[in-house]
């Protein structure tokens, strides 16, 4: 299957001598596939994609462009600058959400006027979105965050109280499209909150106006049928993180990185390698410099920690990362295996993005958001080993 690119892929277009120091690849067709993995979980095939901080690090725009040609009508962001951005981009009878709700004065008339849906968060934005409505004389679109246990966002029990008991009122000119609550442990299914906030989450529904409802999170969709409800809204496991953390991932991967071997060179006890004189040396060995550092996103809390691959073969970062730079040990590896010139994959099918998480400390989400600018982007297939 694949999802035909929305518009030209200026890397692609523009050929130039080949002087790449480090190559960030997106599969946008296998985000595609990732999402109608899960679509095909949902009780009507419904599933929406989290866009929000740049579709986690591989380009909204990009994303949502080729979700939306492979059929996907909803789609959330987190704040009102991204929804702006992205609302022209998207199909007129795509619904695009902000799940930070109406941020900044004049929030509900802009979004109004470019067809954007808040998430409306307490009674405040409820007041505000239908106050708008009542000026208009029609009425607005909307998702209602109820709050299960998050308490980050939402209407709290004291609000979901007064609202269940005035909706008519409170709700007079607003459509709700959906009632959405937000997980807080759905990637340990052992959790017992996960239940907890899916039999707050029923009982609040119960009391509120018919809506179709969503709660589910990527992790969310694999707790069971009974957390999915009408609509599927995962960020992560569309660009490929595992959902399932211990478990096998059932997402395909769909960013590589690759980086360019600057220089090889020997070394041998006592010396050190890198700022800080972090790494000594204790044995002769060869150290590979590599054109990728904290800048691109490769975070300096996997100094000492990461791996990065060679044709498959892994091999240790050593010593600090550095702002441009990565040194690795490359003297487990044969000899002339590593030249100057050479790929290393620093995240891709050989090493993947949960593993590199792992080993600088963190989720894949925070690799995922924390990749660079300053890559050469290419929007194409993975391919498999070194040597794009
Ligand atoms: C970010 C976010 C999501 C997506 O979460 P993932 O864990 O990336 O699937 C869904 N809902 C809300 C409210 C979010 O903030």
């Amino acid at each position: 299957m694949s999802a035909e690119l929305p518009f030209a892929n200026p890397a692609a277009a523009t050929p130039a001598p080949d002087a790449a120091a480090a190559v960030l690849t997106i599969d946008l067709a296998a985000v595609a596939e990732n999402r109608r993995r899960l679509a095909a979980l949902a009780p009507n095939g419904r599933c929406a994609a989290v866009v929000k901080a740049d579709g986690y690090g591989l380009g909204a725009q990009m994303v949502a462009g080729a979700l939306a040609a492979d059929g996907c009508r909803d789609f959330f962001v987190a704040v009102a600058d991204e929804a702006f951005a992205l609302r022209p981009t998207l199909p007129d009878d795509a619904r695009l959400y902000v799940l930070g709700g109406l941020i900044g004065p004049g929030a509900a008339a802009a979004y109004a006027a470019a067809g954007i849906r808040p998430v409306l968060n307490d009674l405040g934005e409820i007041a505000d979105w239908a106050a708008l409505a009542a000026r208009l004389g029609r009425s607005l679109p909307a998702a209602i965050h109820i709050d299960t246990g998050m308490r980050r966002l939402g209407l709290g029990p004291d609000a979901l109280e007064i609202l269940a008991i005035k909706a008519a009122e409170l709700l007079r000119g607003v459509d709700v499209a959906l009632w959405v609550s937000h997980l807080a442990c759905a990637e340990d299914p052992a959790d017992p909150l996960n239940a907890a906030q899916l039999t707050d989450f029923r009982a609040a529904l119960a009391r509120l106006p018919k809506a179709p409802a969503s709660l589910a999170n990527s992790s969310g969709v694999f707790l069971g049928a009974a957390w999915r409800f009408d609509l599927l809204r995962p960020g992560v496991a569309l660009y490929g993180v595992n959902p399932t953390p211990g478990r096998d991932n059932p997402m395909l991967p769909t960013v590589r990185v690759d980086a360019r071997v600057l220089q090889v060179r020997n070394v041998d006890s006592p010396m050190t390698v890198g700022y800080g004189a972090a790494h000594r040396v204790g044995r002769p060995s060869r150290i590979a410099t590599v054109a990728a550092g904290y800048a691109d996103g490769y975070l300096r809390s996997a100094g000492g920690r990461g791996v990065v691959c060679f044709n498959g073969a892994a091999a240790p970062v050593v010593g600090r990362v550095s702002m441009d730079l990565l040194t690795v040990d490359v003297g487990g590896l044969p000899d002339g295996a590593v030249k100057p010139g050479d790929w290393a994959q620093i995240i891709g099918p050989d090493i993947p993005v949960d593993a590199v998480a792992e080993r600088a400390g963190t989720i894949g989400y925070e690799i995922l958001t924390s990749l660079g600018r300053r890559y050469r982007r290419v929007y194409g297939p993975l391919g498999g080993g070194n040597g794009l």
